[in-house]
């Protein structure tokens, strides 16, 4: 489902881009998956799941 993103010095010197699961902030290498139509950047697989897991529900019940 998801991909690996290398990002390059030059950008990730200066973006500072957040797993969108734990909040930690990735250098070099990001596991984009698309989720309800969106890009979402995560750490690692690991991330992912943990975000289908805990933070989609609770997303949903907030609508
Ligand atoms: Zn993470």
């Amino acid at each position: 489902m998801g991909t690996w993103r290398e990002q390059t010095p030059a950008v990730w010197e200066t973006v500072v881009t957040p797993c969108d699961c734990c909040g930690q902030v990735v250098a070099k290498r990001l596991w984009i998956v698309e989720v309800d139509g969106g890009e979402r950047r995560f750490c690692s697989p690991e991330c992912e799941d943990l975000y289908r897991e805990y933070v989609l529900p609770r997303k949903a019940a907030d609508r």
